[in-house]
């Protein structure tokens, strides 16, 4: 039997019905997005939206990229020890948030992990996907767990300045395309264009209602199962003023030898997460959040991921593979709700 996943609140736009939907998409941040929305006369034609859509992609691109020489970040990356750095809006927005998901989260979600994420083979260079790529030994993990203090940034929230404090790589990988989502869900709300449903690499935020009065409809996004293995329960969430972002195992993932490296890296430990989670959804008002706590969770694991998710309230649904091969899930009080 499937499930549905419902708003608690309604966001008061009464549906514009029959009215034609346009689609436009495109590629950013190494994956594709996809905008849709509801056109109303005299609102923006599609060349502007795409135009505005691309705007918003290429600032967090311009200024959160590892992957662009010359991004905010990868100038910060690069700089010398003991220099303090001006922090651009919206850097400085996503800084703030990840700083906070790192403090409540004791570490488990870091931005200043980019040290660790690179030797993995997760940055730009050395890729895992590189020839004769091998995973770091135990030196150079332990060299990159003594370059991952959030903190030493020493961010001012007054003069919105950090500091280098010397090999510190931020990475905003786990954030940014979150954060993504919602400034495109902004900017088309701005253009009076308040039903639409925006995408960026599978992470989600739809706002109003389609033209047949239905709200934007997405399954849940499930980890593939073996065969044999009962497939998850198929589940509906209306996305009416929320945001989903789902964290596997199972994708971006290699293997060296018997062992299975995920882009998830426990940076308690400096290695990447292996504690049989297979997934995480989380639900919130913000792509950003829901990005970051989907993160967050999936490094926390199942006992220490729902107790933090219980303590904040968030609505997130885990997913556990079993020894057998089964996968179980586990709903927080907060998504519990969303399921009626
Ligand atoms: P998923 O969709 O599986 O949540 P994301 O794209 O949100 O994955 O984030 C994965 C990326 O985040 C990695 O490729 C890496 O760059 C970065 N990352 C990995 N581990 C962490 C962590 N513990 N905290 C913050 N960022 C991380
Ligand atoms: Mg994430």
């Amino acid at each position: 039997m499937s499930r549905v996943l419902v708003p608690l609140q309604l966001d008061g736009a009464a549906p514009v019905l029959g009215a034609r939907l346009h689609c436009l998409e495109g590629v950013t941040m190494g994956t594709t997005w996809q905008v849709r929305w509801v056109a109303l006369p005299g609102t923006a034609s599609g060349e502007r939206v795409r135009e505005a859509v691309q705007a918003e992609l290429d600032t967090v691109v311009e200024q959160m990229s590892t992957w662009l020489r010359g991004s905010d970040v990868d100038r910060f990356n690069g700089a010398a020890a003991g220099t303090r750095h001006a922090v651009r809006e919206p850097m400085a927005d996503v800084l703030q948030a990840a700083l906070w998901m790192a403090d409540v989260s004791g570490g488990a979600f870091n931005p200043a992990a980019g040290a660790l994420v690179n030797l993995w083979g997760f940055g730009p260079a050395p890729r895992y996907t590189d020839a004769g790529f091998a995973p770091p030994d135990h030196d150079a993990v332990r060299f990159a767990i003594a370059h991952l203090d959030w903190r030493a940034l020493k961010w001012d929230a007054a003069s919105r300045t950090i500091e280098q404090p010397g090999g510190v790589l931020l990475d905003f990988s786990a954030i940014a395309k979150g954060h993504a989502v919602d400034r495109v869900a902004l900017r088309l709300a701005r253009f009076g264009l308040v039903h639409a449903l925006v995408e960026v690499g599978g992470e989600l935020r739809g706002q109003g209602l389609r033209p047949d009065g239905q709200p934007w409809w997405v399954d849940l996004e499930w980890p593939p199962t073996a065969p044999g293995v009962a497939p998850m329960r198929p589940t509906r969430l209306a996305l009416h003023g929320l945001s989903v972002a789902t964290s596997g195992d199972y994708r971006r993932t290699y293997t060296h030898g018997d062992t299975a490296f995920a882009h998830t890296i426990d940076p308690r430990h400096g290695r990447p997460v292996s504690h049989g989670l297979a997934s995480v959804s989380v639900v919130h008002a913000e792509c950003l959040w829901a990005d970051a706590w989907s993160t967050a969770l999936t490094v926390l694991g199942c006992e220490q991921g729902l107790a933090l998710a219980r303590e904040h309230g968030v609505a997130a649904l885990f997913v556990q593979r079993e020894p057998d091969g089964r996968l179980s899930e586990t709903l927080t009080p907060a998504m519990e709700k969303l399921a009626g």
